[in-house]
Parts: structure tokens; sequence; C-alpha cells
């Protein structure tokens, strides 16, 4: 952060003014992606299991390093037998603002890098050109760590057998701010079944840091609407000036 924060901060919002005036005058041709949605597991189905509980408990000095390590090549739930690789993650470890999506679709899977398809270029233009920030100051992740075949909705039992990673990647990189990316990993971070429509950009807390839920990008393309695009750039400014 440069030595004047109220002057950066400003010259932040102008230019994505700009961009905010060029996105929602754009309008787009593009198609349609399906974004499997998922149901709230219950609270049972979410404690972790044996093999993981020692991550989410770890002390205040926990690395994303040893969080990998010890995912290692994970086979606690069924969806490692579709994978390509694993996709943890992606950005800056002491980030303050950490992304979290539902899962890695077929890009993500073959790269092994968190939203890297179409929707995860239109994320990366909201962080560059809306929040005026690179993409490798912000950190990137999903609920579950494998894409589910033909992206399906992960079932609970996988969502239980993962969460235990999220939650200690969130542990280790200690966002100042949580940004959801659509219902389920709203849904999930909170709790309790969201619509997301209704729920974002309303600041909720998750293990003391400051949540906002916003739209999934695939979403966002789904229904390129100006009124969607306007939501997620006001969620995003939002965010971007609590995390300063
Ligand atoms: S989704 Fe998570 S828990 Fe399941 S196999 Fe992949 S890394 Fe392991």
């Amino acid at each position: 952060m440069k030595s004047d924060p109220l002057h950066e901060l400003r010259g932040v919002l102008a230019s994505s003014k700009v961009w905010l005036r060029e996105w929602i005058g754009e309008g787009s041709d593009v198609l349609p992606r399906h974004l499997p949605t998922a149901p709230r597991p219950s609270d049972d189905e979410l404690v972790p299991d044996r093999t993981t509980r020692s991550i989410v408990t770890a002390a205040e000095t926990l690395t994303l390093e040893a969080v990998r390590d010890d995912l290692g090549d994970c086979q606690r739930c069924g969806l490692c037998a579709g994978r390509t690789q694993i996709v943890f993650g992606d950005g800056n470890p002491d980030a303050k603002i950490l992304f979290v999506g539902e899962g890695p679709g077929e890009q993500e899977d073959l790269r092994g890098l968190p939203f890297v398809g179409r929707a995860g270029e239109l994320l990366t233009q909201m962080i560059e050109k809306g929040m005026g920030l690179s993409r490798s100051e912000v950190y990137i992740c999903n609920i579950v760590k494998c894409r589910p075949p033909g992206n399906r909705t992960p079932l609970p039992d996988e969502v239980a057998a993962c969460r235990p990673f999220l939650d200690a990647q969130i542990q280790a990189v200690k966002p100042r701010v949580i940004v959801t990316l659509g219902r389920p990993a709203a849904s999930l971070l909170l709790g309790e079944e969201v619509a997301i429509t209704r729920a974002r950009g309303t600041w909720r807390e998750y293990r003391g840091i400051p949540l906002m839920p916003t739209l999934h990008p695939a979403y966002v393309l789904r229904k390129y609407t100006a009124e969607n695009r306007r939501n997620v750039w006001t969620d995003l400014q939002a965010a971007l000036t609590r995390a300063r």
C-alpha cells in the first residue's frame, strides 16, 4: 500500500468508474454456462474427519505450504477419481482479499489453477479493472479442490471432506475480507441456505472475518445484464474499501 492510501483509493475508484461505464455499456453475446448449485450440508456433514482435523486447529503460524503438504495426493473423497490434478488455490499468501468459489471446472482441472476458464477471465477483469488490483495480489480458491464430474454439484460428503482445507487456507492467509462467489460458497461459509441475489452486497462474517457475498462470474456471464454487473462492481468496491 502506498503512503497515501486515501489518494490511492480515489485513483482506483476513478479508474474503476471508467471501467464500469464501459462494462455496463458493452453488452455481451457470451453463451450461458451451467453453474451447479449445491444443497447446504448439514452441520454433521461439515465436521472434518480425523485425517484433516489437525489442520484447522493448527497454530497461528500455519502456512499455505503446510496446508498443501497435508493435502498431499488427497483421496479423502470420491472426487479424486475423476480429477486431472488438485486445484489448490492461487495468489498472494498474504492477500488482504480472499475469493472463494465452488469448485474447479474443466479448464481449472486441466491447468491446476482456480478460475482460469471463461468465468475466471471475467473474475480477473473484475479484480484488475474493477478493483484496480492485480490478480496476484488476491488469493483465490474453491470449496472443493477437485473437479466434480461434468461440473456437477459437489456432494455433501465431498464438501465435508474438503472443507477443512478451505478453513486452513483462510487461517493461513488471514485475509481482511472474504468474498464468496455464488450461492454455494456463501451458503457453506455462512452456515445457512442463502438466496444469493438477496444476500449479495450485505456484510456478513466468517470466523471474525468480514465476508461479502457476491454473484458468481459464471452467473454474470449467463445473465449479462447491466444490473448484475453493477451489483458485482458495487460488492467488490465495498470489499476493496473494507480491506484497506
Ligand atoms: S475434493 Fe478435496 S477432499 Fe476430495 S479428493 Fe479432492 S482434495 Fe481431497
